[in-house]
């Protein structure tokens, strides 16, 4: 067992639920999941809804859909429920007045009356006078005439935390050491003029309800940090925290040109990966290494494997880079691994609407489960299969003008009447005999395989690249076969 942890680990997932989950997100729940179950500890899924503006009932679906789609489990949480439900913020709302109420009872938060103008203006006095630029304390201590001067011109507070004037220093699982100075980390509200309980209160509030043991999130909340150790220690002074948490911020995913991977990144969708045929398995080692790498830099492997040597230690805090050519090659690999029943399964989709372009009649099982095997190590990603097996299920193939112009050249004709004759007295059982007269026909025009082989494959398939030649024809038949070669050659001679 590591030093990291020896009480019981808790850890938390708890997104805000809009719309489409992004790899960001996952990889954080990724490593909470990894973290967890490597110590044996509890996951706790939180939903975190509490702007009910953005967050629809359908993001949440949507959400759950996408996390049992990848495989996670959480011990506590929507739909398995646990000792601290309700897991949704939105239920939860009167706990957070309560506890708002408690900090402002103790003196550890107040009303602030400032309006936006006021704040922005002195900000920028502040500001141009070199001063650090936060909120200035003006409400800290109000004079009761002062509040009741400020309330008969009709202004409505916000709730402000208290910050203690001393600095906090921690270390962070995956940084090390941390260091923030009062001055800059100003008073910060809590509540809303409206009455409602922002980020800032409810996050650390339920994280110290639901008992969470260690943070594992993004290092976009790292300057969050410094604020919510300060209200665990207002929260255990009132008796409703027990510890303050251990903190672990992740290192930045960055995309293309270097830049932070933004949730309205295109590439940065889930819901991308899962319609390309992206396998969960595959998605989920590659968004491992982002941040943390096996010993020896393997780079395929099972989350099994990850869980077994997960050390939040190890993850290292420097940006890491979404490189979805990786992405893909790793994808591929786990493709491989699977066993051909499996891969035959996980097609499915994409062999029906609105996926393949192939009246559903046509489909040939037979056919189907003749060319997976063949197809299995070739796919980067399981979409992939439909433009690779079509050939074999549409009635003619596909048009694709640009392997036309690139393998119909000068002769081509003659080859393809040399290799029909040779097709024609070949043994199609046997994609050897099939490989030989392709062969010998190239052979009569000066041509090597490849070359000889690239009409047959256009006329056969309509593209230049695919699957294994032979075995393709083979199982796509003699009869469609010299058919296809047929129309080839009345197309040329048009
Ligand atoms: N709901 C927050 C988010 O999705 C959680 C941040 C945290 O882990 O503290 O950004
Ligand atoms: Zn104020």
């Amino acid at each position: 067992m590591s030093s990291v942890a020896s009480a019981p680990v808790r850890v938390r997932f708890c997104p805000s639920p809009t719309g489409n989950p992004h790899v960001g997100l996952v990889r954080t729940a990724l490593f909470n999941w990894a973290f967890a179950k490597h110590h044996q500890g509890t996951l706790v899924f939180r939903i975190e809804d509490t702007d009910a503006a953005r967050d629809s009932e359908e993001s949440y679906n949507q959400l759950l859909d996408s996390l049992r789609w990848l495989g996670f489990d959480w011990d506590e949480g929507p739909e398995v429920g646990g000792p601290h439900a309700p897991y949704r913020q939105s239920q939860r709302m009167d706990i957070y007045k309560d506890v708002a109420q408690k900090l402002q009872d103790a003196g550890r938060a107040y009303h602030c009356y400032c309006s936006t103008a006021e704040l922005d203006a002195r900000r920028d006095a502040a500001r141009a006078a070199g001063k650090p630029s936060g909120y200035d304390g003006h409400c800290r201590d109000l004079s009761a005439e002062q509040v009741e001067v400020y309330k008969a011109e009709g202004r409505t507070p916000i709730v402000r935390f208290r910050m203690p004037d001393e600095t906090i220093t921690f270390t962070d699982l995956v940084r090390g050491e941390l260091t923030f100075t009062a001055e800059n980390v100003p008073d910060y509200g809590i509540v809303r003029a409206n009455g409602a309980p922002l980020y800032t209160l409810v996050n650390p509030v339920d994280d110290a309800l639901m008992e969470i043991t260690h943070v594992l999130r993004g290092e976009d909340l790292l300057s969050s940090t410094p604020r919510q150790i300060a209200l665990y220690k207002a929260l255990i002074d009132l008796g409703i925290a027990k510890q303050i948490p251990s903190f672990g911020h992740l290192p930045y995913v960055m995309g293309e040109g270097n830049k932070k991977l933004s949730k309205r990144d295109p590439e940065s969708s889930l819901n991308l990966y899962r319609e390309r045929g992206f396998l969960p398995e595959g998605l989920l080692n590659y968004l491992s290494l982002l941040g943390w790498s096996l010993s020896g830099d393997r780079d395929v492997f099972s989350m099994d494997e990850m869980v077994a040597a997960f050390e939040i230690s190890d993850v290292n805090p420097n940006p890491a880079r979404f490189d979805l050519k990786k992405c893909e090659a790793i994808n591929a690999d786990h493709i491989r691994l699977l066993d051909v029943k499996d891969f035959t399964e996980r097609c499915a989709p994409w062999l029906r609407a609105p996926f393949a372009p192939w009246a559903p009649e046509d489909f040939d099982e037979a056919k189907w489960q003749a060319v997976a095997p063949h197809a299995q190590t070739r796919l980067k990603v399981l979409s992939e299969i439909t433009d690779n097996v079509d050939f074999l299920f549409l009635a003619e193939p596909v048009e694709d003008e640009a392997s036309w112009a690139k393998a119909m050249k000068e002769g081509s004709d003659a080859l393809l009447r040399t290799a029909r004759e040779k097709l024609e007295s070949a043994d199609w059982t046997s994609p050897e005999s099939l490989k030989e007269a392709v062969l010998a026909a190239g052979e009569i025009h000066g041509l090597k395989l490849g070359k000889a082989q690239a009409p047959v494959r256009v006329a056969v398939t309509g593209r230049t690249i695919g699957l294994p030649l032979f075995e393709s024809l083979e199982i796509l038949g003699k009869e469609k076969t010299l058919a296809r070669i047929d129309a080839a050659l009345a197309k040329l001679a048009a």
